[in-house]
């Protein structure tokens, strides 16, 4: 399977800032392919159209967020059909901010899962812990607890099109990377749940995200079940974008 470099630029850029840095990604991906890698961009949906334009078809983009319905009476939400109309393939579900500042429960993200995979999109779900949880020794038991709810209804299909972002919270944008025998072991445990849930659960693509930089990147890419990483911060410039994306080559 191909590495994935996610970038995700949560309430970031107006739309002139988001083509410029959109643009110069393409520019690079262009001039020097990277046929290692799969890359992806999570605007703003305020920017999703222009970012897929600007992509000029060297990567993929997705939504931050979506409302598991066709349309209708739902102020503020963007529904999958929208998406594909902005050029949109991913919607990123589940994103800790989404969890712990939007307070969507597991059952809210498994009808959202399941409703973007039925609406022919891809599906990066996040998953991770908090630091009480770590602490009290609940890692397992958080990972088993969000995969299950949100995957145990997909049929073997969904394999292919559903990629698992490890996100630990306590690293993510706090400057905190989590260490390597810490992202060795949530991956593990997450390659385990994944194998429980599908039959090809191996086939099924895991990334690390949480404060993950140019510096660090190589490094975390090169451990055993890191098939991808997941970027925030260090996403919204397009240098460190790509020195991310070209990390370890
Ligand atoms: C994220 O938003 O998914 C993330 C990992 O952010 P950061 O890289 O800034 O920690």
């Amino acid at each position: 399977m191909k590495t994935i470099i996610a970038a995700n630029w949560k309430m970031n850029k107006t739309r002139p800032q988001a083509v410029a840095v959109a643009g110069d990604v393409a520019a690079s991906l262009k001039e020097s392919p990277v046929p290692e890698r799969e890359v992806l961009i999570f605007p703003p949906a305020t920017c999703l159209d222009c970012v897929s334009a600007a992509a000029d078809n060297m990567y993929e983009t997705g939504i931050q967020n979506l409302y598991p319905a066709e349309e209708g009476a739902f102020t503020g939400e963007i529904a999958p059909g929208m998406v594909h109309d902005a050029g949109g393939t991913w919607a990123l579900i589940g994103h800790s901010e989404r969890r712990h500042i939007f307070m969507e429960p597991d059952d809210f993200i498994a009808t959202k899962v399941n409703f973007t995979l039925a609406h022919d999109l891809k599906v990066m779900l996040c998953v991770g812990e908090t630091l009480p949880e770590r602490e009290a020794g609940q890692l397992r038991a958080v990972l088993l607890r969000q995969l299950t709810s949100a995957l145990s209804g997909q049929a073997a299909g969904a394999v292919g099109r559903i990629a698992i972002a490890y996100e630990p919270v306590w690293a993510i944008g706090t400057g905190k990377t989590a260490g390597s025998q810490e992202i060795l072991e949530a991956h593990e445990i997450i390659r385990d749940i994944l194998r429980m849930v599908f039959t090809s659960g191996d086939e099924v693509p895991i990334l690390y995200g949480g404060s993950v930089k140019p510096a660090n990147a190589a490094e975390i890419l090169a451990l055993d079940n890191v098939n991808g990483l997941l970027v925030g911060g260090a996403s919204l410039e397009a240098r460190s974008f790509l020195d991310i994306v070209r990390a370890g080559l």
